[in-house]
């Protein structure tokens, strides 16, 4: 089984300094929902990894955040793709929870969910702790440069081995490529 950890805000919909707070405010990133759904094609399952500390610190609740999935949910759909599932964090830094990236929490709970090994998998993020959570699991760490990912590039301290692409997109080209290079078996 082929998987792949996605963050959310900075990799599939655009940032904001102030928070998702309503589905309103959550916007794709062009192109991004179509590598969703070329990945689903492709047979991967595309999990979201994302922490929310805008819950922890009032912003919005649980049932707005169901409704901002519902949207990118219903908006991957639209183009063919599927989120398969979607792990959040609601603490705060301070709340010291073991599933606020770049804890591996989450991530280990999608290798338990899913019943595979991390090692290998792709993790894409725009943010250091993305990588570094992803890493600390064996995953194979990938920043895009959308979101906060060129502040992350400047400031550096990247785990060793992390690839760095504009996009969501560029990251999924390059992947679905390496997958079709493999020869097929005699
Ligand atoms: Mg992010
Ligand atoms: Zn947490």
């Amino acid at each position: 089984m082929k998987l792949i950890i996605l963050d959310r805000d900075g990799v599939i919909n655009h940032d904001s300094d102030h928070f998702i707070k309503s589905p309103d405010e959550w916007e794709p990133i062009p192109g991004s929902l179509e590598a969703i759904a070329r990945l689903h094609q492709a047979g991967y399952r595309v999990v979201v990894c994302t922490n929310q500390s805008g819950i922890a610190r009032g912003l919005f609740n649980i049932v707005t955040l169901n409704a901002i999935h519902q949207k990118m949910h219903a908006a991957v759909r639209m183009v063919g793709g599927e989120i398969n599932a979607i792990f959040f964090c609601p603490h705060a830094a301070d709340d010291n929870c073991d599933c606020r990236k770049p804890k591996p929490g989450m991530l280990q709970s999608i290798g338990e969910r899913f019943d595979v090994s991390l090692k290998g998998v792709p993790t894409i993020g725009d943010s250091l702790r993305d990588l570094q959570a992803g890493f600390v699991v064996g995953c194979t760490p990938y920043l895009v440069l959308t979101g906060k990912g060129e502040k992350t590039r400047t400031k550096g301290g990247l785990p060793p081995g992390t690839s760095i692409y504009p996009n969501l997109a560029a990251v999924v080209d390059q992947l679905l490529k390496s997958t079709a290079d493999v020869p097929a078996a005699a």
